[in-house]
């Protein structure tokens, strides 16, 4: 094998045995054979700066410029993993970063719309996802606690920045049947991933579960 792929392998070992010590807060002990395949799949080193390639597949997040980082890869397995994405799901992304997740999710959706605050993010990620050959991602530079209304509802929803809340318009913008993964908490210490499940009905349930840190969802 070559060097970058015993790298992954080894990267989703580590993976697989952090879904084991925090399955008490998700209720994922390991990986579904969908998402490690499409893990397995994704190059990462192509997502992360020039600098940092040499720590592509290591378990950690790292700097993509603009205060913001490319998430832990655990962080990316398990909330890939808690939004159960089926082939003719239209996901919603909400903080494209590095286009990362959204490589990820482009493996197991049939369309995933990526909304990014920062214009010099929302542009070198798309250009990354063309450059493998990704067509089935919708990058948008626009403020993503309002969505995407133009192309709502959405099976999916995945929000990689934190919010005191969830926005309601992402709430909104959720099918009936849908499910949402999201951060939430105003302060780094207090944030929890939680799953947001819509029924037939419009009904809203929301479980909060693993203590993460991610970056602030921020106003444009
Ligand atoms: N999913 C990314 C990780 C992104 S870090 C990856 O795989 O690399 C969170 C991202 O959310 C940052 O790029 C940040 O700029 C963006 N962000 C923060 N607030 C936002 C908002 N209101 N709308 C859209 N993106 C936002």
């Amino acid at each position: 094998m070559e060097s970058t792929a015993v790298e992954r392998m080894a990267l989703l070992d580590e993976i697989e045995n952090e879904l084991a010590e925090t399955a008490r807060w998700t209720g994922r002990t390991s990986l579904s054979p969908r998402v490690r395949a499409a893990l397995a799949e994704t190059p990462r080193e192509a997502f992360v700066d020039a600098g940092s390639a040499a720590a592509a597949y290591e378990n950690r997040p790292l700097s993509i410029g603009y205060g913001q980082t490319i998430s832990q890869p655990f962080i990316v397995a398990i909330m890939t993993e808690l939004l159960d994405v089926g082939p003719e799901d239209r996901v919603l992304e909400i903080g494209t970063g590095s286009g990362y997740q959204a490589a990820v999710l482009a493996r197991l959706a049939e369309h995933v719309f990526s909304i990014e605050v920062i214009p010099e993010l929302a542009e070198s990620a798309a250009a990354k996802l063309a450059r493998l050959g990704i067509t089935n991602v919708t990058v948008d530079c626009r403020d993503g606690s309002e969505g995407w209304p133009e192309h709502a509802p959405f099976d999916r929803i995945i929000v990689t920045a934190a919010g005191a809340g969830i926005p309601p318009a992402l709430m909104e913008q959720l099918a009936e049947g849908g499910r949402m993964v999201a951060p939430v908490g105003s302060t780094p210490t207090t944030q929890t991933l939680n799953v947001i499940t819509k029924d037939e009905g419009g009904k809203i349930e929301v479980t909060e579960g693993l203590p993460v840190a991610f970056v602030p969802l921020v106003k444009r």
